[in-house]
């Protein structure tokens, strides 16, 4: 049932409908004065009632069951392990949870635009509606979308174009699949390199044989990991199973999108956060049928029901998207491979800088490493150099982040006419906004954190609860009237670009870019487009990209990633800024790349500049083992919060006790009860319990009943309570 129960109730099947009731049918039962949805998680005898009275199914909604057994017993082992209860696993596993109705799937439909004959040729259009008319006379005809997308502010232009009659205008059913780019799939008809072939030999090995196994293929970007993922889904095809093919994040990956439609055509669903309801239960209703052999998407595409699943590709596994933080969390790369556990699937794991867990897998036997050890072509792995920032100091407040070394290297690459990318982790124009007579910050008035000053939208934002608000004109702690924007953050390193070559076409990509829609996917077509010289953004200009042009990345600030609370900063650091590093030199030019930092000396850091990921992860496992952090130990986070402090704080104290003494017996250390590091949240008091098992400890066999009365207990102090296993932010 979808309900936060974590038990089965048991029903009584109306005579003569036997027949119907199979476990992974949705029924419709009474509960209490309700009628719910629930699905058939086991078919009992009478006995079992042991003498109670059950009430009966009133419908049952299935002719086929919903989701096969054997697709149940993973999602009920998955519940186990992300101590989620079953129906809240459902939910988020199903394409509409467990709604009774159907909505009908009426196709979502888009507006397609062409010139009208006989438009007059002198009409007096604005300069955007000019735009709009080349944009079309050189296409035929364009989506509002994509014509957005090409002309910012087009779609709009055109809706008054076409009132004018010079515009003609169509509804049209939108295409729900790949996207229309079909880029020239050159390798798919080249012989696999040695490398590629040695990897596709072990795996083409595996998906032979009905036992489970597990791959990291590690390989920088550009060495052939892509080709690699699309012959092993070719492979599991040829034996008529399917595949799912796992990406951090769907709208990022166009170039990723139009390879696999030109290799495989129609035969590929995908799905991703910007599906409708309706759109998304069509997709789910092929997979399950078997009508197309690929599932592309993001992490939630790991339930695909495909009914012989053969093979799972994790791309990017190290990326901390595959983690879902709201609702159930879970972690899509683990339910791979527990998955592929229970199917006998092969999981294939892909990164440059695959993550500590993986490469432990490797090393204790649970996965084989494959290499790819080359960039395929040419192109040659950048020059990576550190700039040590503290020789700023004599600058002040946000050009101390820009060294002349940084300079010359932008100015050198413009001048050679290709295109440079500065990247921070930090969006806004300046993270703190501070009291230069009392040194307060401005803080949020529902979060313990500082407000970010944010120049686009005149106003101060915080990234907890997006509350925003008017910048005080006086400091709130002492009246004050100086009052300085502090730091730097990719709206003020894109002022300081543009202020700087005031002849450079400086374009922003970061997620507030990205609430703007078709704003972030029109960024990237200028940028291949070759419309853009210097693109400054946050981990969003990372991922998969590959712009021909780009020669020069330059990181602002390595240490707001590496000093973070956390302890993954240092691989998260390795990951990222290594992504970074690799947009620099994609093409046939070699590229440079600079790292800022107030930390030179830093380990991390100088694994990065000598690209030796291996040197870096034996010292990274080291430390985690002899602190035994993950992957060495588990961790197991819990979090309670409230609207009363003291009552969250006692319900926190109580579960923690409770804990200590069930697990008293077992080698578990508990951290806590203590206030979350930001100890409020959107008005809410944060209390936090950190458990540290070692690594084999059975979660999924002691927690779930563990936990069950204590949320109750916890529920009756005004709080809740959520478990987080193997946490990724530590913080919140
Ligand atoms: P990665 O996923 O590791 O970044 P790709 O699979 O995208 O690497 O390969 C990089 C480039 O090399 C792509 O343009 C791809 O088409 C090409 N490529 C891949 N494998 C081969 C091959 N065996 N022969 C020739 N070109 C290849
Ligand atoms: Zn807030």
């Amino acid at each position: 049932m979808p309900l936060p129960l974590d038990k089965p109730f048991t029903y009584r099947v109306p005579a003569g409908q036997e027949a119907r009731a199979r476990v992974g049918v949705r029924v419709l039962v009474p509960f209490g004065a309700q009628k719910l949805t629930g699905l058939v998680t086991a078919v009992v005898d009478e006995s079992a009632l042991e003498g109670h009275a059950a009430k009966a199914v009133l419908a049952f909604l299935d002719d086929e069951p919903y989701i096969t057994e054997r697709h149940l017993a993973f999602l009920s082992r998955a519940a186990r392990e992300c101590l989620a209860p079953l129906g809240e696993m459902l939910r988020t596993a199903l394409p509409r949870g467990l709604a009774r109705h159907e909505a009908p799937t009426a196709p979502r439909t888009e507006t397609v635009y062409h010139l009208a004959p006989g438009a007059p040729e002198g009409a007096p259009m604005t300069p955007k509606q000019r735009l709009v008319a080349d944009a079309l006379r050189e296409a035929g005809e364009l989506a509002a979308g994509a014509l957005s997308e090409k002309v910012p502010g087009g779609g709009d232009a055109a809706k008054r174009m076409a009132a004018r009659g010079w515009l003609l205008a169509e509804a049209r059913e939108r295409v729900v699949g790949l996207s229309d780019t079909h880029l020239p799939d050159l390798a798919g008809a080249l012989d696999p390199t040695p490398a590629q072939a040695t990897a596709l030999e072990a795996i083409g090995a595996a998906l032979r044989g009905p036992e489970s196994a597990a791959f990291v293929l590690h390989g920088i970007t550009g060495s052939g990991k892509t080709e690699v993922y699309l012959r092993a889904i070719d492979m599991a095809r040829a034996q008529g199973r399917q595949s799912i093919y796992l990406v951090p994040e769907i709208v990022l990956t166009p170039q990723l999108l139009g390879r696999v439609r030109s290799r495989f055509g129609d035969g590929v669903a995908v799905l991703h956060s910007q599906l409708t309801p309706a759109e998304r239960t069509a997709q789910w209703r092929k997979v399950r049928a078997g009508e197309v052999f690929l599932c592309v998407g993001a992490r939630s595409a790991v339930f695909s029901p495909f009914p012989a699943l053969g093979l799972i590709v994790v791309d990017e596994e190290h990326d901390a998207a595959y983690k879902q933080e709201e609702g159930i969390r879970y972690q899509a790369r683990d339910l791979a491979l527990l998955r592929a556990g229970i199917e006998g699937a092969t999981v294939l794991l892909g990164s440059a800088t695959p993550s500590a867990e993986a490469i432990r897998m490797t090393r204790t036997g649970a996965a084989t490493l494959l290499d790819l050890p080359e960039r395929i072509g040419d192109s040659k792995l950048p020059d990576i150099r550190i700039v040590d920032l503290r020789g700023q100091v004599d600058r002040r407040g946000a050009d101390r982040y820009f060294t002349p070394e940084l300079e010359t290297a932008v100015e050198e690459t413009l001048a050679r006419g290709e295109k440079a990318m500065l990247f921070l982790n930090r969006r806004g124009y300046a993270p703190v906004l501070s009291c230069l007579d009392c040194a307060a910050t401005v803080q949020c008035p529902n979060c313990q954190v500082s407000l970010a000053f944010h120049k686009e939208y005149d106003a101060l934002l915080c990234h907890y609860c997006h509350v925003r608000q008017k910048p005080p004109d006086a400091c709130p702690s002492c009246g004050g009237h100086k009052l300085a924007q502090l730091g730097l953050g990719t709206e003020r390193l894109a002022a300081w670009a543009e202020k700087r070559w005031p002849d450079a076409r400086v374009a922003r990509l970061d997620s507030d870019v990205g609430r703007t829609k078709g704003a972030a996917s029109g960024v990237l077509s200028r940028m291949h487009r070759g419309e853009v010289d210097i693109l400054v953004g946050t981990q969003m200009i990372a991922k998969g990209h590959d712009f021909p042009e780009v020669t020069f990345v330059g990181v602002l600030y390595a240490d707001a990633s590496l000093n973070f609370i956390d302890f993954r900063a240092s691989e998260r650091t390795f990951q990222v800024l290594t992504q970074v590093a690799g947009r620099a030199g994609r093409g046939d030019r070699p590229g440079s790349v600079l790292i800022q930092t107030l930390s030179p000396d830093n380990s991390c850091l100088r694994k990065i500049a000598a690209h030796d990921f291996f040197g870096f992860m034996n010292e990274e496992l080291a430390v985690r083992e002899s602190l035994e952090y993950p992957p060495y130990g588990r961790m197991m986070l819990l979090r309670l919060w409230g609207p009363k402090e003291e009552r969250v704080r006692d319900a926190a104290a109580l579960v923690a006790a409770a804990l200590s003494e069930a697990l008293a017996a077992h080698e578990i250390r508990l951290l806590g009860p203590a206030p979350s590091p930001i100890a409020k949240v959107k008005k809410l008091y944060r209390y936090q319990i950190l458990l540290k098992m070692p690594a084999d400890f059975p979660v999924a066999d002691v927690f779930p009943e563990l936990l069950r009365p204590l949320r109750d207990a916890v529920r009756r102090h005004g709080a809740r309570m959520e478990a987080d296993v193997d946490p990724y932010h530590m913080l919140v």
